[in-house]
């Protein structure tokens, strides 16, 4: 599954994944800077990550 780099779905370039990537992770595109979320990684599959306003719950 070393073949095949995964591409920023935002701007084509390709995306350097980390050696240790899991699922549902979060990595961001050194091109763009966009943050994409890691769907699968056999095949990879990499989408958007939803803009999600983090809320700590105070
Ligand atoms: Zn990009």
């Amino acid at each position: 599954m070393t073949d095949g780099t995964p591409l920023c779905p935002e701007c084509d370039a390709d995306v350097d994944m980390p050696l240790d990537a899991m699922e549902n992770e979060l990595i961001s595109c050194a091109e763009c800077g966009i943050e994409l979320e890691i769907m699968s990684l056999d095949p990879i599959e990499l989408e958007l990550a939803p803009e999600v306003e983090e809320d700590w719950g105070e």
